[in-house]
């Protein structure tokens, strides 16, 4: 019978720090830019995502084509292996994706479980645009996706595929959050710098005033087959609202399902907390519920208002966000719970 508490568990308490670069730094309470457009993004290597984005972004373009253009940035990048192509596999040595879109006005789309396909953020956003409904999953996704000219490719690479044959010869039942591989197998490029991040969730703002996002993932390395995270599920790993601002995550996505992280997150803006004043709340209802165990697992959140003030709060250190505005390039570590 399955651990439950191992099932659940995350990246370890100091696991994420081993994501930091020298180019972040600490978080201030709050960094009101003085003009939008800006979009900002999850884990700091997404600075690249975020310039992509911001190729439309900055000519005039929509927050929903700019995050739908940015997420695309790690899916197709084969040494990403927590996104998309390259993604480490389930533990039946399977590559499934997550992902999801939203706009300001409440229209979204997600597909889950869905397999071969290098982008699902753009079938994410054909189930918006072309379908009556927001999610689907497994084969059907497939389906949709081929139906609209989308080709299956094998996205799990040699380096995923040894990774897996590694955990194999154990096959404990942990399924691990990439900063925790990393720092079990100390990963490591030829500067010495770690090069991989986790999930991306982008959220932006257009020269029009309206909020855009995306999330996307190939979510929690050897997983039980058919599980799927928070990042799809749009109020958890994701949500828009005009009206507010915007929230998205990375993490333990069970936590974050478990207190519809991003909705919360967008809610509490709602009410007149700000962005990290927000995520905070957010995080420390996850940390009531775990209790100790809250040490054992990593969870973060960005958000962003409708009026582009930014914000972030993380259960453990070394969560970092990337932001990029006309005011340029900056990267943020949040504030965290247990320092
Ligand atoms: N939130 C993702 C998931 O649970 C994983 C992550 O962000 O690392 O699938």
């Amino acid at each position: 019978m399955l651990d439950r508490r191992r099932f659940l568990r995350g990246s370890l308490l100091s696991s994420a720090a081993l994501l930091l670069r020298k180019t972040s730094v600490a978080a201030p309470a709050e960094l009101p830019l003085k003009s939008h457009p800006l979009v900002i993004s999850t884990w700091e290597p997404n600075k690249k995502a975020n310039a992509e984005a911001w190729k439309i972004l900055g000519a005039g373009g929509s927050a929903l084509d700019a995050v739908e253009a940015g997420v695309q940035v790690p899916e197709a990048d084969p040494t990403d292996q927590s996104v998309g192509f390259g993604g480490l596999p389930d533990r039946d040595g399977k590559v499934t994706l997550d992902a999801c879109i939203m706009n300001g006005n409440g229209d979204c789309g997600a597909v889950m479980f869905l397999e071969g396909i290098m982008h699902p953020i753009k079938v994410a956003r054909l189930v918006m645009e072309k379908t009556p409904h927001v999610q689907l999953a497994g084969e059907g996704a497939l389906q949709f996706a081929l139906q609209n000219g989308f080709t299956v490719q094998n996205l799990l690479t040699p380096e995923s595929e040894k990774a897996w044959k590694q955990w194999l010869l154990k096959a404990d039942y942990d399924p691990m959050t990439i900063p925790k591989l990393l720092q079990q197998k100390n990963l490591k490029d030829g500067s010495g710098q770690q090069h991989n991040h986790d999930t991306i969730g982008m959220l932006a703002l257009d020269a029009a005033g309206h909020l855009g996002g995306a999330c996307t993932t190939s979510g929690m390395a050897y997983k039980l087959r058919g599980r799927i995270g928070d990042s799809p599920i749009i109020g958890a790993g994701l949500f828009v609202d005009n009206e507010v601002g915007a929230a998205t995550s990375s993490g333990v996505g069970e936590e974050v399902v478990r207190i519809c992280g991003s909705h919360t997150v967008v809610e509490l803006m709602r009410h007149g907390r700000k962005p990290e004043a927000a995520c905070r709340e957010a995080v420390e209802r996850i940390a009531r519920k775990k209790g100790t165990a809250a040490k054992d697992i990593q969870v973060g959140f960005i958000a962003i208002s409708n009026r582009g003030v930014i914000g972030a709060f993380a259960l453990q250190k070394g969560f970092t966000y990337a932001v990029q505005s006309h005011d340029g390039v900056q990267v943020f570590e949040a504030k965290a719970l247990f320092a």
